[in-house]
């Protein structure tokens, strides 16, 4: 920056040639370099720190200083800059304008700005100036006041504007330090003055105060000896430090030095260091070169640690923005490779792209409290770094918000005859069901919209529940899902989890609706009744909130955490028993039960549906195939005795399958080998195709059927009664029946269980005889309920007896047995009381019942007999059995009364309030 003029002749010449000084201030070439250099709105203490004109400071005569001595006197010094035309000595000098300096002494040496508004000043100083003696005393202001005041001033000029504003005279005497320095006045431009400093002072009296003038003496360094090692040695470590200095400095870098005599360098060192005023003074007020040195080492070195640690500061913060800053380069060079190169776009965007999209496309429909929260989520990604977890959370959530069909309805059918058509193409009879959606559909035609409902479908495995649901959604086009929710005991399957969980997901009824992409959906709800105990929370509550057509419309999923409208929803739940329903569900629901299938109906159901569809599935032509009726007949009665249709549909699946390989095996004999075979997939054909490695083609497609129909007439297999083993194997079932002629103490009774009605033997046998203490054992898997209905049996058994016959006291003096066989199966339930009053009294009376009969109800102490349920189970149960007369509870009476005709037909049923009518139509027969 600004350049030293050094003492020597070839810089000073090419430097500066020959201001006069004080001629034409503002053109003197040291002032043009100040002002070009430096810029005068500069501080002007930066400006003192900055120049320095070493050539200019006195070089005070040293005693023993000799010709080689750089330190010259200014007189004889070769420099013209300020006193080439002056006549007047430095020393001539011994009263002085007294200028009071704020911040820093000025060092012999040193460019220094002052600021001078007081008029007199002013004119004393251009005064002096037009006089050629252009000299003034510039000496530092104590701390006072004024100086200290002056840390929150920011200039030099205007502290000491104010300090002479504000004291005179001899107040102003006594602010200023004694030693200061004498200072040549370079130029004066308007209220700004330039001084230069020469060499030192003392004050030592006044001699006017304003302008204060004071008289001085002009005082020397001490004298010393150059050569001295000591003094040396100082020096040069005075300017290896001062080397470190200037280097972390670009103002000072070009700086020769080498060229400074020891109290230059000293005052040099001391002027450009950052040490405060009391330092500098004392510098400057040290006489003692030697001293001086050491002083100015001591700020210098200072100077260097202060240095060091600026630049450590400025490199960690360096590195730390270069860092930060290289890696967003670095990425943004990243993306716009891959955009470039089409790789990928900024995954951001595009997410936040394919969202906006889809919301824009059902802007109108999506509610508005999601809108907003969708929005949010959206300026909240953006803020989010893409490795971060919580931008994997917003963006799964924003996934699921915006990919739900919000009032997304679709158009139902509410066209009757139609819906009909489609529940009879599916399934044979269930009426009551197809008439109930046929209700439900005509409603919502006449109303223009349909509600949410829940229908139960109860039944035993089999009967078609899962179907049915299937069918209804057909009739009523609308999209089906489905789910089972036996044993679920997490409350978060129904409302989803919270979304500060790991791996959280929204509940089953929103994961529905997003598959389904409607509101109103039919969600099947498979096993209600087998719904599990929840440890936090209760699912059947959770399930109620999601049903209930009153809560439904703002079903609140924990994940989604916006409502949401399930009221459009039609549930369909299917459940084996309605006993383990939850209450409060079961409140709520329509249900309509589905009791099983007698022969006759499994018949048309195996021949219309499950064969047609079997047959279809394993790739079989129609024509192929012929099933008798009697096979069927057989198939139902001795190989799947049950109250639904899986296992007939099962068995039917495995005749087929069969069929198809024997098929398959003809064809593959009578197949040319290396036939090409196409074996594309349609919709109704299964690849079944397939080229061998030997190249042989081994047929095992139907469409293998179609390319060789011409070569191959297959013979059309024949399923008959007589065939039926070879399929299927031996019959699993004889008979139900276990005696072809029930003996002494054994009753058939009637069950209904989960898996539909069914029959079961009661048998008691003696066991032996004890004394008026009749007792009775009892085995076959019972609870506690039926265990309970022996015991009332066995009481009012000894009564009928006594009654009856009351010489006979085989039930008083007898122990007995009573079981229930029918394998493992637990047995429980209030129907069985009846048969084992029968029973015993069989026993008793060494009279077995009546032929063919079966019987059902729970007996009380008195003898009433109490109505049961499950009539129509129990009576298709019966027919399989070939039971011609079955007893029912009076109150049953008109449960039986609405059962259809086909499954009433031919049976004897007899209702009853009392056991003395069981009694008589058990046992009043002539044998
Ligand atoms: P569930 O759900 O009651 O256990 P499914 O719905 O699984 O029973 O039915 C088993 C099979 O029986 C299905 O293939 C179904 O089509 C058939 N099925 C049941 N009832 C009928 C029926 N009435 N008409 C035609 N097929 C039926």
């Amino acid at each position: 920056m600004l350049k030293l003029l050094s003492s020597t002749a070839h810089t000073i010449h090419h430097a500066n040639p020959s201001p006069r000084v004080g001629s034409n201030p503002i053109k003197t070439p040291l002032f043009n370099a100040l002002s070009q250099l430096t810029g005068w709105n500069r501080s002007s203490q930066e400006l003192s720190r900055r120049a320095f004109c070493s050539n200019q400071s006195d070089a005070a005569a040293d005693p023993k200083s000799d010709a080689s001595n750089p330190e010259v006197s200014d007189t004889k010094s070769s420099s013209a800059v300020v006193v080439s035309t002056t006549t007047t000595s430095l020393d001539d000098y011994q009263t002085v304008i007294a200028l009071p300096l704020p911040k820093k002494p000025l060092f012999p040496g040193f460019y220094m700005p002052i600021y001078v508004k007081d008029r007199k000043l002013i004119e004393a100083l251009q005064e002096s100036m037009r006089r050629q003696t252009p000299y003034a005393g510039a000496f530092l202001l104590k701390d006072d006041e004024a100086s200290t005041d002056s840390s929150s001033s920011s200039s030099t000029t205007c502290e000491t504007e104010n300090v002479l504003e504000k004291f005179k005279g001899k107040e102003l005497l006594n602010r200023m330090h004694e030693v200061g320095t004498l200072a040549q006045i370079s130029s004066i431009q308007g209220e700004q003055v330039i001084l230069i400093g020469r060499r030192r002072l003392r004050i030592t009296d006044m001699v006017s105060e304003d302008p204060l003038s004071v008289k001085v003496e002009h005082i020397k360094n001490k004298a010393y000896d150059k050569d001295d090692d000591v003094i040396k040695a100082t020096y040069f470590e005075v300017m290896s430090t001062l080397r470190d200095v200037l280097k972390t400095t670009s103002l000072w870098r070009d700086q020769h030095i080498g060229d400074f005599n020891y109290q230059h360098l000293a005052d040099f060192g001391a002027g450009i260091s950052g040490a405060n005023k009391h330092e500098n003074q004392g510098v400057l007020e040290e006489l003692d070169v030697h001293k001086r040195l050491e002083l100015t080492l001591d700020l210098l070195k200072k100077e260097v640690e202060v240095n060091k640690i600026q630049a450590s500061i400025a490199k960690t913060v360096e590195e730390k923005f270069s860092g930060e800053r290289r890696q967003i380069v670095l990425k943004e060079q990243l993306k716009a490779i891959k955009k470039e190169l089409g790789v990928e776009t900024d995954s951001k965007s595009a997410f936040s792209e394919k969202f906006k999209e889809r919301i824009e496309v059902n802007k109108d429909k999506i509610p508005k409290h999601v809108l907003k929260v969708i929005e949010e989520h959206l300026t909240k990604l953006q803020l989010l770094e893409p490795t971060s977890s919580e931008f994997d959370v917003t963006l799964n959530y924003l996934d699921w918000l915006t990919v739900l069909p919000w009032g997304n309805i679709s158009d139902e059918n509410f066209d009757v005859l139609k819906a009909e058509k489609i529940l009879d193409e599916d399934h044979y009879g269930l009426s009551d069901v197809k008439e109930r959606i046929l209700e439900f559909i005509a409603v919502g035609s006449l109303r223009g919209t349909s509600q949410g409902k829940i229908i139960c479908l109860s039944g035993p495995p089999g009967v078609g529940k899962t179907s049915i649901g299937r069918s209804i959604a057909r009739a009523l086009d609308r999209k089906f899902f489905r789910f089972s929710v036996g044993g679920l005991s997490d409350v978060a399957e129904i409302n989803g989890h919270r979304r500060t969980y790991i791996g959280a997901m929204p509940g089953k009824l929103v994961q529905c609706l997003k598959t389904v992409g409607t509101e109103n959906p039919i969600i099947l709800i498979d096993e209600i009744d087998k719904l599990g105990k929840g440890h936090s929370g209760d699912p059947a509550s959770a399930l109620l909130e999601v049903m209930d057509p009153e809560q439904n419309a703002n079903f609140r999923d924990h994940y989604l955490d916006v409502t949401i409208d399930l009221s459009k929803v039609l549930f369909v739940c299917t459940a084996n028993v309605i006993d383990t329903i939850p209450k409060p569900l079961l409140d709520r629901m329509e249900v309509i039960s589905l009791a099983g299938y007698i022969t006759d109906e499994k018949l048309h159901i195996a021949r219309d549906f499950l064969v047609k569809n079997t047959c279809r599935d394993c790739g079989i032509k129609p024509e192929q195939v012929g099933v008798s009726d009697a096979a069927l007949l057989s198939l139902i009665e001795n190989y799947c005795r049950e109250a639904g249709v899986r296992s007939l549909h099962k068995n039917i699946e495995k005749i087929y399958r069969k069929i198809a390989l024997k098929l398959v095996r003809q064809r593959a004999s009578t197949v040319v080998p290396a036939v090409s075979v196409d074996v594309t997939d349609t919709e109704d054909t299964k690849p079944l195709a397939k080229t061998s490695a030997e190249g042989s083609t081994v047929l095992t497609d139907e469409s293998a059927t179609k390319t060789e129909q011409s070569e191959v007439v297959a013979e059309k297999v024949m399923i008959e009664e007589s065939n039926l083993a070879d399929y299927l194997g031996k019959p699993v079932f004889h008979s139900d029946k276990i005696y072809e002629k029930t003996p002494v103490g054994v009753v058939m009774g009637l069950a209904w269980t989960s898996m539909g009605g069914s029959t079961l033997y009661i048998e008691t046998t003696f066991v032996e005889e004890v004394e008026r203490k009749g007792r009775l054992r009892i085995t076959g898997q019972l609870g506690s309920v039926m265990k309970e209905s022996a015991q009332i049996a066995h009481t009012v058994a000894r009564r009928i007896m006594l009654e009856k016959e009351p010489d006979n006291l085989f039930l008083a003096n007898s122990k007995l047995h009573l079981h229930v066989p029918e394998g493992a199966t637990p047995k429980d339930g209030p129907s069985a009381g009846c048969t084992m009053i029968t029973s015993l009294l069989s026993l008793a009376m060494k009279k077995p019942v009546r032929k063919d009969l079966a019987m059902t109800g729970e007996v009380t102490l008195t003898g009433r007999i109490l109505p049961i349920g499950g009539v129509k189970e129990k009576t298709i149960a019966a027919r399989r059995c070939q039971v011609k007369m079955i007893i029912f509870p009076e109150a049953n009476r008109k449960d039986f009364d609405e059962l259809p005709e086909n499954v009433k037909e031919g049976l004897d049923v007899h209702f009853v309030d009392e056991y003395e009518q069981i009694f008589e139509l058990a046992f009043g027969y002539d044998h």
